[in-house]
């Protein structure tokens, strides 16, 4: 009941409108997918193969039945929990609509009350650690080389930017955090690359999976006591922003924006992502990691991502855009979008 409450509130519905029904599956809070596509104003589309999609001029979102994959505009996302058949009708996890479908299709909702003023790039490993390697690359050193580059585009347009590390040195996670929550007005943005099976391949983004959710890349038994980092609708918003750019731009496997709770992740009190730029154990996707052109494109669309994320979301309009919106009809107009233009032939881009 309290959910359900927090829930109306935090998605703006009337508490009048008693449609946003929770229905308990499996022990994990439920709502009903046609009060979903109702609410957000989605009607049937063609979408993505063998999914049921939904969308209006900015985005259509593909969902398949008893499956965790979730598309909008054609990207991946992991949902905290599968989609539901219950008694023939489809549902989507509360904690779904409320932390990712919500400030994913309305991005604008979610200003934050401060400015972004500085990135914090992080990239992954150095030193002693060389975190992933392969006769094709070495992470350590690919994660420095995109992290610089991305350093020097944003400082050229302007921003403010605080490196974890700017050369082959060794830092503790904890020290990385630190320089993360020691940065006011600040967000994070972690640079690794992948190792996997030889034939793996493609980029994936992890966020912080939200408080009371189980994690599939948790190992400790504390999983769902586990604080989110109070910036869960950021952490989408970012993830998408940098995570569909980096999909386009390159045109690799798209792998998901996916939750975790890595340690980086879990004590960070910024909006935060950890960018898996492919992986070096794939002979293809490594020499293609090694080269120059490859690293600049990862930088570019993490620095289109930022920019992004930042006009829609950090520059500090916050207050004045939650004021400015009309609530209780039961529908709100869906926002604009932060991906980076779709994959989806046939929708609309922004
Ligand atoms: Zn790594």
């Amino acid at each position: 009941m309290l959910l359900g409450l927090i829930m109306l509130l935090a998605v703006g519905v009337s508490a009048k409108d008693t449609s946003w029904e929770m229905t308990e599956i499996g022990g994990v809070k439920y709502v009903s997918l046609n009060r979903m596509w109702k609410f957000y104003r989605l009607s049937t589309k063609t979408g993505r193969a063998g999914c049921i999609s939904y969308g209006d001029q900015h985005h259509v979102v593909s969902i398949r039945p008893e499956k965790q994959d979730f598309y909008v505009n054609n990207y991946r996302y992991i949902l905290s929990y599968p989609i539901r058949r219950h008694h023939d009708k489809l549902f989507i996890s509360a904690i779904d609509v409320k932390k990712l479908v919500d400030p994913v299709l309305r991005p604008t909702r979610l200003k934050s009350r401060n400015a972004v003023k500085t990135i914090v790039i992080d990239p992954g490993h150095g030193g002693h650690d060389a975190g992933a390697t392969s006769p094709w690359a070495r992470e350590a050193t690919c994660n420095l080389a995109v992290g610089l580059k991305l350093k020097a585009k944003l400082e050229r347009a302007g921003y403010r930017v605080v490196m974890t590390r700017s050369t082959d040195v060794f830092l503790t996670l904890g020290q990385r955090v630190a320089i993360a929550n020691r940065t006011p007005d600040s967000i994070f943005v972690s640079i690794h690359h992948n190792s996997g099976r030889r034939a793996a391949s493609g980029i994936e983004t992890f966020t912080l999976a939200p408080q009371g959710t189980t994690s599939p890349f948790a190992r400790t038994r504390l999983n769902d006591e586990l604080q989110g980092n109070e910036q869960d609708s950021e952490n989408i918003a970012l993830a998408t922003a940098v995570h569909s750019r980096a999909i386009k731009s390159t045109k690799a496997i798209d792998r998901g924006i996916q939750r975790a709770r890595f340690s980086v992740l879990c004590t960070i009190t910024r909006p935060a992502i950890l960018f898996e730029g492919g992986f070096v154990s794939n002979p293809e996707e490594g020499r293609l990691i090694s080269t120059d052109s490859y690293r600049e494109k990862l930088a570019n669309s993490i620095y289109e991502g930022i920019v992004a994320y930042i006009r829609t979301v950090g520059n500090g309009n916050g207050l004045k855009a939650r004021n400015t919106r009309t609530m209780g009809s039961g529908s709100v107009q869906g926002g604009s979008s932060i991906h980076g233009g779709s994959t989806y032939r046939g929708t609309t881009r922004l």
